[in-house]
């Protein structure tokens, strides 16, 4: 009786197949160089945005350079500032408002964990009530800091599977938001 081998598919062929792999490249280098921000800024690391978006840093180099103050038209949320327990469903209502896919930065020590505000009204990190994709150290992070930030941001975008947003994994990291 012959032996039945198990044969691999050729390279590029396996898995999630040789088209969805090209497109999901395609798309994702799309989506990475053409990522609209909107600016959620209520204090001092908001100034550096500014900086981050004059001549002299240049944000359009990223293809970055129209933010957008209306949900529907950004997928790029940046969190700048001191975030006021008050304000926390505001950013989740804004975070909300996005359509996907859409990543979020949290710009600075405030927005990251409070920075020196560790008082009972300041919230203590915007990750308690959303995702963060990628945090800018700093108190203010330098407008380098921010665009290092943006390129990881673009880094994520570029290499994720347009099935990603459709995964266990993620709708399961959005219920622990009690995010449908
Ligand atoms: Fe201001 Fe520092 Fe907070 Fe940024 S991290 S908002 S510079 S206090």
């Amino acid at each position: 009786m012959s032996e039945i081998k198990t044969v691999a598919a050729p390279d590029g062929y396996g898995g999630s197949g040789f088209f969805a792999t090209s497109l999901d490249k395609v798309i994702g280098l799309a989506r990475g160089n053409s990522l609209w921000p909107l600016p959620f800024a209520t204090s001092c690391c908001g100034i550096e945005f500014m900086a981050t978006m004059g001549a002299h840093y240049d944000i359009s180099r990223f293809g970055s350079e129209r933010p957008s103050f209306s949900p529907r038209q950004a997928d790029l949320l940046m969190v700048m500032g001191t975030i006021a327990k008050k304000m926390a469903p505001v950013v989740k209502q804004v975070y909300l408002q996005m359509a996907e896919p859409r990543w979020v930065i949290a710009v600075g020590a405030c927005a990251s964990s409070g920075g020196v505000f560790d008082t009972y009204s300041v919230l203590q990190g915007i990750d308690r009530v959303i995702p963060v994709d990628v945090y800018v150290p700093g108190c203010p992070p330098r407008p380098e800091q921010i665009l290092d930030g943006l390129m990881q941001v673009q880094e994520l975008a570029k290499n994720e599977s347009l099935r990603r947003r459709e995964s266990d994994q993620y709708k399961a990291l959005l219920q622990s938001y009690n995010i449908e």
